[in-house]
């Protein structure tokens, strides 16, 4: 090439999607060149008009559909084209699962630099709507008007959301009747862009099996007026809540939570079930937004282990020790770690209601605490990681890697660094034996994947 890209800004070119980009975007080549296109999906036929050219690719928006891609529906959401959720509710269901599932392979080859991993399809919902059991809707102002709902596309406006068809039904009807509320008591929505005002969020959590129900309001300070008459009302309005809280963020941040929490009415948790085993979750505390898949997740990390009995297990970035509790009833000893102080009350809390008493929490960094248990004398049969979308920190790898565990459970919500840290651990004498991608999230584009790393090397 000449140095010049092969594509003129503002000219108009035929494409056919063939991949999808991390936010739902389509992507087509032109002369061998990058185009995303919002709205798009792979199949489509389109042309398109370029609107933003840069040195490795360039935007085009959709000026006429030559062929719609066979894989293309209605998205069943009134919003879809608006709010920032759900990127790919117009794509067939399989054809999500088939996608998902070659995100994994692709990241595995080019980034873990493993030929042919031994991906299986991706285990998706019969029913894959209503699975959410967790919303966290934006207050705020628009054109003078307060809105509740979920952020626009790549931006912090606020689009109106009267149902949103991933949640459960229930919230639907709790947020119609806050927006009431919240006019009638006169409660200010805040302003981003101001930095005042006193209602932030609303979160909604929900038991899948329990359905007890967990409303936190955030507020932009401490001070509630009125909060007694305004309580009052929400319970009488909405009794089913049993836990009410008012937590505190005063920080200009992307945060949804601050750091305090104030119970209004009822518990500070709701509880669940995942099988047969007993949570209780607290506002902080993390937990898997879709139970139905959960268990199928938990079910595959299971089967991997293959407990036998006499195993000790590692459950690193553990939250409330979902997964612990599960090997803890088959295994020898488990070891949580995990860095959210609440999460790990949870989890000792909930390993005492399920009557395990083989399952200890440490509370702490995985990269801090994983170490000194080493220096301590600390070993594993099997080290079982679930890391935030970063991944596991390189000293983490470091001493999993001393600790030589025969097995090593790696569950992912990022390809890209599960990816880069299998390549890690293969290189160290681990063969990535097992992959399963479980949908956890379907309409978006996250991924969720479990996978099995046996030692090859003693
Ligand atoms: N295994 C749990 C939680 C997975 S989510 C489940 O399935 O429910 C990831 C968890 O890692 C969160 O609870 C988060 O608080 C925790 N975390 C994030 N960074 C961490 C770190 N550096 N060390 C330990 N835990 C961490």
């Amino acid at each position: 090439m000449d140095g010049r890209s092969p594509i003129e800004k503002n000219k108009q070119y035929g494409i056919e999607i063939i991949d999808m980009g991390h936010s739902g975007e389509g992507i087509g080549k032109v002369n061998n060149f990058t185009i995303f296109v919002e709205k798009s999906v792979i199949g489509d036929k389109l042309i398109v008009e370029i609107t933003t050219l840069k040195k490795n690719y360039a935007i085009g928006e959709i000026v006429e559909y030559l062929e719609a891609s066979p894989f293309r529906i209605e998205a069943k959401c009134p919003i879809f084209n608006e709010c920032g959720g759900c990127q790919i509710q117009n794509m067939h269901y399989e054809k999500q699962l088939e996608l998902k599932k070659k995100i994994v392979v692709d990241s595995l080859e080019r980034i873990g630099g493993i030929e042919n991993p031994p991906v299986e399809d991706t285990i998706g919902m019969n029913d894959p709507y209503r699975y959410r059991n967790k919303g966290q809707f934006p207050v705020g102002w628009a054109d003078s008007k307060m809105r509740i709902g979920f952020y626009a596309k790549k931006s912090h406006e606020i689009i109106d959301c009267e149902s949103c068809l991933i949640l459960y039904d229930k919230s639907d009807e709790i947020i119609a009747k806050m927006r009431r509320l919240i006019t009638k008591h006169a409660i200010q929505p805040y302003s981003e862009v101001k930095g005042k005002g006193f209602l932030r969020h609303l979160v909604i959590k929900q038991g899948y099996k329990t359905d007890e129900i967990m409303v936190i309001l955030v507020t932009n300070g401490r001070d509630f007026k009125g909060s007694d008459a305004f309580v009052k009302d929400i319970l009488r309005e909405i009794p089913e809540i049993t836990s009410l809280v008012q937590n505190i963020n005063t920080k200009k941040s992307n945060v949804i939570l601050g750091g305090e929490n104030i119970v209004l009415h009822g518990n500070s948790y709701i509880r669940d079930f995942i099988k047969e085993l007993e949570f209780k979750i607290s506002p902080h505390s993390f937990f898997q937004v879709n139970p139905e898949q959960t268990e199928k997740l938990y079910a595959t990390a299971l089967s991997y282990a293959d407990l036998k009995g006499d195993e000790i297990v590692f459950d690193l970035y553990s939250g409330i020790g979902t997964i612990s509790l599960f090997l803890a009833q088959k295994a020898k000893k488990v070891i949580g770690v995990e860095i959210v102080e609440e999460a790990v009350k949870d989890a000792r809390e909930n390993a005492k209601l399920n009557r395990i008493s083989n399952a200890e929490f440490f509370v702490g960094k995985a990269e801090d605490v994983v170490p000194e248990l080493y220096k301590e004398g600390y070993r594993a049969d099997i080290v079982v990681v679930d890391p935030p979308r970063k991944g596991c920190d390189n000293i983490l790898l470091d001493t999993m890697i001393k600790m030589n565990p025969k097995k090593i459970i790696y569950v992912s919500c990022n390809p890209a660094t599960l990816a880069r840290d299998v390549k890690r651990l293969v290189s160290e004498g681990y063969r990535l034996t097992k992959v399963q991608p479980v949908d956890m999230f379907p309409h978006g584009m996250h991924v969720e994947v479990t996978t099995l790393l046996q030692r090859v090397v003693h």
